[in-house]
């Protein structure tokens, strides 16, 4: 049996465990992500790796880190959460474990534990959005992780959907993410209030204030019916919608996959985004549309697409 180790690597958590050929976790862990430091970042890895190594015979390790990685999947060139920059992660962690390793972006990792032991199985163009604080990607298409020339596709929640729209943490202006992530939802169910606030009694009642309203109160209130919250819920909706449109125009792939911290509250925005879908996709009525699925590992699809890839490598 073959087994690998898979590490997602985040802001704020490093989530680990061993993956066999099947997509199951047969042991896991959890650390704190030293964020600030790559020398401690490489060690906190490898310490982990090593854990695990000690227990059970694996044959390599794959990374899933929150950056853009090159494409010999080596170095993280930067990291915008992390103190990455032109960080060797490969070699650093290869040389402390003895294993041969693979540094993936993390959004890449989570769309190849979709694509091959979650909700994408059976199709082989997959298009994965990872919906939370922003918009990440990975793109599957006849069977091959997309990653651009440079290492540094699928960047899908920077595509620009707003000429001069919101400002973006890229740099940026107008980008996808700005209009349809968690962050969008938030601020858009605070304008709501603020503007209609006899419409949003539940999302006030919860937050206390426009300024106290946090993510999980949007959806709690839009699930009692608040109209501010359903609101915001319905423009996340149309902007995903359009976005998935655009990118069946470039790639038409066979289903698109919803994941991320937002797509827990699918069933408050997911039917809602694919009518908008169907009534926006170019072609529609002459072509079979995409099926939009929710993913359906959750927090897990990275760390065991990543031992997936190091399996594969
Ligand atoms: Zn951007």
């Amino acid at each position: 049996m073959a087994l690998t180790i898979g590490v997602d690597v985040g802001g704020t958590k490093i989530a680990y465990g061993v993956v066999d050929e099947h997509g199951t976790i047969l042991e896991r862990g959890l650390r704190h992500s030293p964020a600030g430091s790559p020398e401690k970042m490489a060690l906190t890895i490898a310490d982990a790796v090593t854990e695990l190594a000690a227990r059970h015979a694996v044959e390599a390790v794959g990374i899933g880190a929150a950056g853009f990685v090159d494409e010999t999947r080596s170095v993280i060139r930067f990291a915008p959460n992390l103190a990455w920059r032109e960080e060797p992660l490969r070699k650093k962690v290869g040389e402390l474990v003895g294993l041969p390793v693979v540094v993936e972006n993390d959004a890449n990792a989570m769309a190849w534990g979709e694509y091959r032991f979650g909700a994408g199985r059976g199709e082989s163009h997959v298009v994965c959005v990872t919906v939370g604080t922003g918009i990440g990607g990975g793109i599957v298409l006849g069977g091959e992780l997309y990653r651009g020339r440079w290492g540094m596709g699928a960047e899908l929640g920077h595509m620009q959907a707003v000429p001069g729209g919101r400002a973006c943490g890229c740099g940026n202006s107008g980008c996808w993410e700005r209009y349809a992530s968690g962050s969008a939802l938030l601020m858009e169910a605070r304008n709501n209030a603020q503007a209609d606030p006899a419409g949003a009694t539940h999302l006030l009642r919860l937050g206390g204030s426009v300024e106290g309203i946090q993510g999980e109160h949007v959806t709690e209130a839009a699930r009692q019916g608040d109209r501010a919250a359903l609101a915001a819920f319905e423009s996340l909706a149309e902007w995903l919608a359009q976005g998935l449109a655009d990118m069946a125009a470039v790639l038409d792939p066979g289903c698109f996959v919803i994941g991320g911290g937002v797509s827990g509250a699918a069933d408050l925005f997911v039917d809602r985004v694919r009518e908008e879908f169907a009534a926006r996709l170019t072609g529609r009525g002459h072509r079979p549309p995409a099926e939009i699925r929710v993913a359906e590992m959750g927090p897990s699809a990275g760390l065991v697409g990543a031992g997936d890839l190091a399996r594969l490598r």
